[in-house]
């Protein structure tokens, strides 16, 4: 679903990304660890094409990201055709960011309605479906400052499924929470990791990462320096770097 290769990516002096190769399988989850500036959320953010790679290439399902290969030559998308590519691709952020002035079910029908056109009836029983999907049926109605930051979250999970994405992206969705709120959030995670949803996961929760990451990327100084199964991974880490990672996280 996901191919890097050879990503690299600068901003001014500072190289964030130093080449980075990396497969993620369709309906599996990679769980991306990694001290803070490692790059894992710029690496997300080149996924999705929020930022352009300098040099390497990205596909998402099948497609090269930002550029048609025509002759063996590399065609700039036109800006409505880098849209529909991203629209395939969902993000989940550390902070919510919903519409403050809109209920939960307006929320997640938002973008279905003004991007895909989903006739308004239709993206409001979708918009249903989806929060009783993440436990918030009875929450519809609410606006977001009435909510939890765990409740605000699930939304913003549904909302992003609203748009019906191949690939769902989380960057420390969960890092902003109070910590008896992780819970909720990661069960939700966890049910869209077992329907079969592509994930790809910036976390702090180790224990998320081996119950149900198919693949632990540990990134430091815009290298990835380990992966593999998270329960070996964990359990025999073989770098200095990533032992000394875990036991501050851990
Ligand atoms: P992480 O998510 O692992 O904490 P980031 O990808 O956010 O790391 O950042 C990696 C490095 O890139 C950091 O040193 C950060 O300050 C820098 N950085 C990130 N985004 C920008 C930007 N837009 N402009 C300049 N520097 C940036
Ligand atoms: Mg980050």
């Amino acid at each position: 679903m996901v191919r890097i290769r050879a990503a690299r990516k600068r901003f001014g002096p500072l190289e964030v990304l130093k080449g980075i190769d990396l497969d993620v399988p369709a309906g599996s989850v990679v769980c991306v660890v990694g001290p803070s500036g490692s790059g894992k959320s710029t690496l997300l953010r080149c996924v999705n094409r929020l930022e352009t790679i300098d040099s390497g290439r990205i596909w998402v399902n099948g497609e090269l990201m930002g550029y048609n290969e025509r002759g063996g030559r590399l065609h700039a998308l036109r800006p409505a055709e880098l849209s529909r590519q991203q629209r395939g691709i969902g993000m989940v952020f550390q902070r919510f960011h919903l519409f403050p002035h809109r209920t939960a079910i307006e929320n997640v029908m938002e973008g279905p309605v003004t991007v895909l056109r989903t006739p308004t009836a239709q993206a409001r029983r979708q918009a249903a479906e989806l929060l009783e999907r993440v436990g918030l049926a009875d929450r519809a109605h609410h606006y977001p400052a009435q909510l939890s930051g765990g409740q605000q979250q699930r939304v913003a999970i549904a909302r992003s499924l609203a748009m019906r994405p191949s690939l769902m992206l989380f960057d420390e969705p969960t890092s902003a929470l109070d910590p008896e709120l992780v819970q909720e959030v990661l069960a939700v995670m966890r049910d869209l990791a077992a329907s079969g949803m592509t994930m790809m996961v910036v976390t702090h929760e180790m224990s998320f990462a081996r119950e149900v990451g198919d693949q632990l990327v540990f990134m430091d100084d815009g290298v990835i320096v380990e992966r593999g199964d998270p329960r070996e991974v964990l359990a025999a880490p073989r770098h200095d770097r990533l032992r000394a990672f875990l036991g501050q996280v851990l």
